[in-house]
């Protein structure tokens, strides 16, 4: 297996790393390689911070396994490489009534990385995160491929799913698909206008899937105004998808300025009428709609940016309230600001959702961003709240830790299945998650 040393970094582009990589395109190469090389496995690096970054040491890029190995119509069954991306599945499966149970906001994504982050999408509040879904993973190690379910090796599964890769490569995963009516998007759009009404909205949401966008430069009477998206799936004619776009070049910093934030957000906010409005959108359209516009990463210019985001418990709304007052003063909020509404449903011990409510906004990486985050994740902690590992590449070990209740579970059984620590990623040596 050749392998290559490359330069990489997370989506936000705030850490990067120098390491031979290797793209194995068999499983019978990728068991070699774990069996004589292991590394930690990587995905499309669509993580932002540093939990796909094995600086100085080796990775194995998993993209180019990517097959479906088999699939049964009737009951929605899947069985897939973890290379593959969640965006090329809802493409191939939604015209046949399946969805990927869960869908993060970028369809990207690959399914190891989805297992690895236990990502949760717009259905949380109903279906729980991705894991939840998971009925089988092969895991490789170096004494060869191992078999694990929520029944059989169920501790290790638990410590897979949501486990930052440390556990070592997933090479493939049975995963139950989700019944959809077709490949079209019935989405409801209202305007919101402030904090109080927003959580009540999403409270009372039935929709199957539902997200909020925040202006999150609004304050005073118009703190938390946004809009709130509700939506099914459903079949029939839409225009075709636009081509995508590309940044082509990195954008200088007046891209993301405050005034131009500011303005953006107030246009964006009233583009929906008052009354509210249905529209029918293509289904990858509303679910990944960034990826239109590929390396978008690139319009907060050289330096990158964060991707703040935490969740805290419904009987905490109040602090997260105060959070977003303090983020609309900071004028270091981007336009994107997105809120939702957790259910309870999690599979792994490392898995990032809790009951509560949640909220992600992007900062440019520029003075002040690294105060205001750490000043954010302790008003999360103080909120017993916790924040999600896939985002990160500020925090530090004694925060996190805190926040990870099933942590020392987990990395004592990290630790048995992996004694030499051969999946070691940056994150995880940063914030000593595995430390026992
Ligand atoms: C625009 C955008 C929107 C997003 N929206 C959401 C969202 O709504 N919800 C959400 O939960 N997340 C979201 N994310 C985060 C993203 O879904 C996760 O970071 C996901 O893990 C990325 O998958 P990846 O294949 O790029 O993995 P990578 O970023 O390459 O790796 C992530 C982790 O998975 C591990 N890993 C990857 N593949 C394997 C494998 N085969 N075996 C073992 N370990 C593996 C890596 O070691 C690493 O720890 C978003 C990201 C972006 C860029």
């Amino acid at each position: 297996m050749t392998w290559k040393t490359v330069d990489y970094a997370g989506w936000g582009r705030v850490h990067h790393a120098n390491s031979p990589v290797a793209r194995p395109e068999r499983r019978s190469a990728l068991a070699q390689l774990v069996e004589n090389t292991p590394a930690p496995a990587i995905g499309m690096r669509r993580s932002y911070g540093d939990a796909c970054l094995n600086d100085g040491g080796r990775a194995i890029d998993m993209t180019r396994l990517d097959r479906v190995l088999g699939f049964d119509a009737e009951s929605g069954m899947l069985h897939v490489e973890a290379g593959a991306q969640i965006g090329q599945l809802l493409n191939i499966f939604a015209p046949k009534g399946w969805l990927p149970p869960v869908m993060p906001g970028t369809g990207f994504a690959t399914v190891g990385g989805a297992i690895a982050m236990d990502v949760h999408g717009k259905n949380h509040h109903g279906a729980g995160s991705f894991g939840c879904h998971v009925t089988e993973i092969t895991l490789m190690t170096p004494k060869g491929p191992k078999v694990l379910s929520p029944s059989k090796n169920a501790t290790l599964f638990k410590a897979t799913v949501g486990g930052l890769g440390q556990t070592g490569p997933i090479a493939s995963a049975r995963v139950q698909l989700l019944r959809a009516k077709g490949d079209v998007m019935i989405v409801t759009e209202r305007r919101v206008e402030g904090w109080d009404e927003f959580l009540a909205l999403l409270d009372a949401s039935e929709a199957t899937y539902s997200v909020g966008w925040l202006d999150a430069t609004a304050r005073g009477n118009a703190l938390g105004r946004g809009i709130l998206e509700e939506a099914e799936t459903g079949a029939g004619l839409v225009p075709p998808a636009k081509r995508g776009k590309r940044i082509p070049l990195d954008a200088p910093a007046f891209a993301v300025s405050p005034g131009i934030v500011r303005t953006f957000n107030a246009a964006y906010w009233r583009r929906v009428p008052d009354k509210g409005r249905t529209v029918v959108k293509p289904i990858d359209d509303f679910f990944f709609p960034l990826d239109k516009i590929h390396d978008w990463n690139r319009l907060y210019g050289k330096t990158g940016f964060h991707q703040f985001q935490c969740v805290v418990p419904i009987e905490a709304s109040a602090a997260l309230r105060t959070m977003l007052d303090r983020i609309a003063g900071s004028g270091l909020a981007s336009p994107l600001a997105v809120l939702k509404r957790m259910g309870p449903g999690r599979a792994g011990m490392m898995s990032f959702p809790m009951e509560g409510y949640t909220l992600a906004v992007d900062f440019p990486n520029r003075n002040g961003a690294d105060r205001l985050i750490s000043e954010l994740e302790r008003a999360t902690a103080d909120a017993g709240g916790r924040i999600y590992l896939a985002k990160d590449a500020l925090a530090a070990p004694e925060t996190v830790r805190a926040m990870y209740s099933e942590r020392a579970k987990w990395a004592k059984t990290v630790k048995a299945a992996d004694p030499d620590g051969h999946f070691l990623t940056d994150i995880v040596r940063r914030l000593e998650l595995r430390s026992t």
